[in-house]
């Protein structure tokens, strides 16, 4: 019996039809990982339960990752960050099962990875962390103050060879192959014309000095009549007007922008925050179109399955 020829082709012309299936994640580079040089701790008033709480970062071996350890339960309770942790992507990322669980881990962990410091047991006595002034501000401070040292375990970085792209309600999220092996974020916030939010973009590469500088300090915001029905539900109760950026018809209530685009940087720290929970650094351009922590979560998760085919090709027959 004769070879199949493809209609068309002449004699002895032969194709393979390449399929592409799920685009996939690839090794791109890798660095040393870090840890903090010494112990630093933080308390304030956590936006979510209003309770008083301490919050401690303290260094941690190779490979450990960011683990959250609630010092105030019993038995003692560590929650690694992981995206295998996700519990909760309703207004922030909440971690672990009640009661063992810390909410709003986001700015904690944006200021983590931002500076790039991988290991870190982060202990706090409540559930969630201090909320401060709605940015990771005070958590980068204190931890460039503290200091980095840099341990002998590297960080792998990945990319995608096509861009991955989740989406919900007429929101997307996609990560885009870029050249090299750094990381962009773009975020376009659109909450329609009626809004006193203004449409507005923000476009920056993230590397610890730009994160400091044009990101970590960006606020939470949130607008008046949400901020009306959580304190009806009890949440929030201790947290004004000063604390973070509420948003009433005629603009910010009793305080000022810190940057024109400030809501739109403040994303960008939230997506750096979440994407952490991968546990891996990524490359490229993450492109984000009104988009929150439920597509944040949904891509790292997309992303996690995907490198586990990477590390482990089996996992394919599996997942
Ligand atoms: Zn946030």
């Amino acid at each position: 019996m004769g070879k199949p020829r493809q209609e068309g082709f002449p004699p002895g012309f032969y194709f393979v039809l390449l399929v592409k299936d799920d685009p996939l994640v690839i090794p791109i580079s890798s660095r040393q990982e870090r840890t903090l040089a010494k112990p630093v701790e933080v308390e304030g008033i956590g936006f979510i339960t209003g309770s008083f709480v301490t919050l401690r970062f303290c260094p941690a071996p190779e490979n450990t990752g960011i683990v959250f350890h609630r010092t105030d339960l019993s038995p003692k309770t560590f929650i690694p960050a992981h995206v295998t942790n996700v519990t909760g992507t309703n207004r922030r990322t909440t971690l672990g099962q009640k009661p063992f669980q810390v909410t709003l881990v986001e700015h904690v962990l944006a200021a983590l990875s931002g500076l790039r410091i991988d290991n870190c047991i982060v202990e706090l006595n409540a559930e969630d962390p201090p909320g401060l002034d709605g940015s990771a501000s005070e958590f980068v401070n204190l931890l460039k103050k503290t200091g980095s040292v840099a341990q002998n375990s590297r960080k792998m970085i990945y990319g995608v060879e096509s861009p991955i792209i989740v989406e919900s309600k007429g929101a997307t999220l996609a990560l885009h192959p870029c050249e090299g092996t750094g990381l962009k974020m773009t975020y376009f916030l659109d909450y329609g014309n009626q809004s006193p939010i203004q449409k507005q973009v923000h476009t920056q590469i993230i590397e610890p000095a730009l994160f400091t500088r044009e990101i970590s300090q960006c606020r939470t915001f949130i607008l008046e009549e949400e901020a009306d029905m959580l304190k009806a539900q009890g949440l929030g109760s201790r947290t004004t007007s000063q604390d973070l950026v509420i948003f009433g018809p005629k603009g910010p209530i009793d305080n000022q922008l810190r940057f024109a685009n400030e809501p739109a940087r403040h994303k960008v720290l939230d997506m750096v925050g979440d994407l952490a929970l991968l546990g891996v650094d990524l490359c490229g351009h993450v492109v984000a179109y009104r988009s929150g922590h439920p597509l944040n979560v949904e891509l790292a998760r997309n992303l996690f399955q995907k490198l586990q085919m990477t590390i482990s090709p089996s996992a394919r027959l599996t997942a």
